[in-house]
């Protein structure tokens, strides 16, 4: 796909920036991977226009928690409580299978995203079985849709109680990663970022977790981790492994001391919050996050059960933080009724933000990606809402309560290739895609009823 010119016309742009500025009837310039300029009425010479009168311009979506290779497994584990349908069906299915299975897994999930306007995803790939040619897959997947991807290069095929096992995957999935990231640096165009997905830091493998760090942090790796117990930040914190290169996900059960040594190490959090929803877990960190000036992203986690639309989690999350608000507030004996009791611990740009710069920031982007401006990185959504005037009385607000996600995703622009216009994929058959998507679902649901 080249990168050209583009200017994006006459759009009500909601830029992010730290003053929450909308720009009304502006245009915005796109020359190469970056924004060149914005303003009224730019020159449009030797450039695609798309216009966008009517239509919302604001930074694309960043996923900070999926499990892209798990696509071919949507709809099947819906009514399991999470833990039961890893223990008892879905690692089975890892074992079975093959690197197309990743590879056309991983496509369907990254084009679904896109139509939903997450430009960029911070993929927690475990899905490797015994060689690295399943990671292979995934990146090339990657590769396919352009995305901005983070490719967290993890696996858990061992038992730790197998030490020897363990140890052998855990070396192996170190080299893999290095391999992967030269490739990464040759071939993906700015695009891709391979880092490392961690081992989960239960007590008995937190030797084997702050391993892994170490070699990350003299890489100059990124890394995430799934966080569910109390007490890991604490462990990480003494060992001195905590740093804003750690992404930590879910972290239900951070203690608030446990946020301020976050907060000082400038970490940022993946919440979850439908995941967190359906696994009953609390999801006061949102809130406590807030409060302690914790950077927080958003993520679906694994498309085996959850929506696609990170627009929706986005809803959710501030469905929740008014929720926790209101809590708080009954708690203490007092209703709001008045703007001088509005508990409301974040505005509708907080929010937004959390699936935008706080995504940024967790992928390690965000000086350059996350707010429209000049220089920063290209990826850009314009949505179309049905409801025009009822729209651009507040864009923001309607952004997060009303925007119907992929429906309303016009546009998906990406380092300045045009992913997504009018609607439709671009470069992508429609009926061709449903058709592959289904073809890697039944022939990965076939074996289980082998
Ligand atoms: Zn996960």
């Amino acid at each position: 796909m080249p990168r050209s010119s583009i200017v994006i016309r006459n759009g009500t742009i909601v830029t992010m920036s730290g003053d929450h500025t909308v720009l009304r009837g502006h245009d915005l310039r796109i020359d190469g991977e970056r924004i060149q300029t914005i303003g009224p009425d730019l020159d449009t010479t030797g450039a695609e226009v798309i216009d966008a009168t009517d239509a919302i311009v604001m930074p694309g979506l960043i996923d900070t928690h999926m499990h892209a290779w798990q696509y071919a497994w949507r709809g099947l584990a819906a009514r399991m409580w999470s833990s039961s349908a890893y223990r008892d069906l879905f690692w089975f299915l890892r074992e079975t299978y093959t690197p197309e299975d990743t590879y056309e897994s991983t496509l369907g999930c990254g084009h679904e995203m896109i139509e939903h306007g997450v430009t960029g995803v911070l993929d927690f790939f475990h899905g490797a079985n015994a060689t690295t040619e399943h990671a292979d897959a995934a990146f090339e997947a990657h590769l396919a849709t352009g995305q901005r991807v983070q490719l967290a290069y993890g696996s858990i095929v061992a038992d730790p109680a197998d030490r020897d096992r363990f140890a052998r995957a855990h070396r192996q999935r170190l080299a893999g990663a290095d391999a992967l990231r030269a490739r990464a640096e040759a071939e993906a165009r700015g695009l891709i970022d391979v880092g490392l997905g961690l081992v989960t830091p239960a007590r008995e493998v937190m030797g084997l977790f702050l391993d892994e760090v170490g070699h990350a942090r003299a890489a100059g790796m990124r890394m995430t981790f799934h966080q569910n117990a109390p007490g890991e930040i604490r462990a990480i914190h003494e060992a001195g492994g905590l740093g804003p290169d750690l992404v930590p996900v879910h972290a239900n059960t951070v203690s608030d001391r446990e946020l301020a040594w976050m907060a000082e190490a400038g970490m940022a959090i993946s919440a979850t919050p439908q995941a967190e929803v359906a696994a009953t877990r609390s999801v006061s960190v949102l809130r406590r996050a807030i409060a302690h000036g914790v950077t927080l992203s958003v993520g679906v986690d694994t498309p085996a059960v959850l929506p696609i639309d990170l627009l929706g989690q986005i809803r959710l999350a501030y469905i929740l933080l008014q929720h926790t608000d209101a809590q708080a507030m009954h708690e203490a004996g007092r209703i709001a009724v008045d703007d001088v009791l509005d508990p409301r611990s974040a505005t509708f740009e907080d929010v937004l933000a959390m699936g935008i710069r706080g995504g940024a920031a967790a992928i390690g982007l965000g000086r350059e990606l996350g707010v429209l401006r000049e220089g920063a990185l290209a990826d850009v959504v314009v949505l179309r809402p049905r409801d025009v005037d009822a729209a651009m009385s507040d864009p923001v607000a309607h952004v997060v309560l009303t925007a119907a996600s992929a429906h309303d995703v016009d546009t998906v622009v990406i380092g300045g290739v045009v992913r997504k216009r009018g609607g439709a994929l671009v470069g992508v058959d429609a009926a061709e895609l449903e058709r592959r998507n289904g073809a890697v679902r039944r022939r990965v649901l076939d074996r289980l009823s082998r």
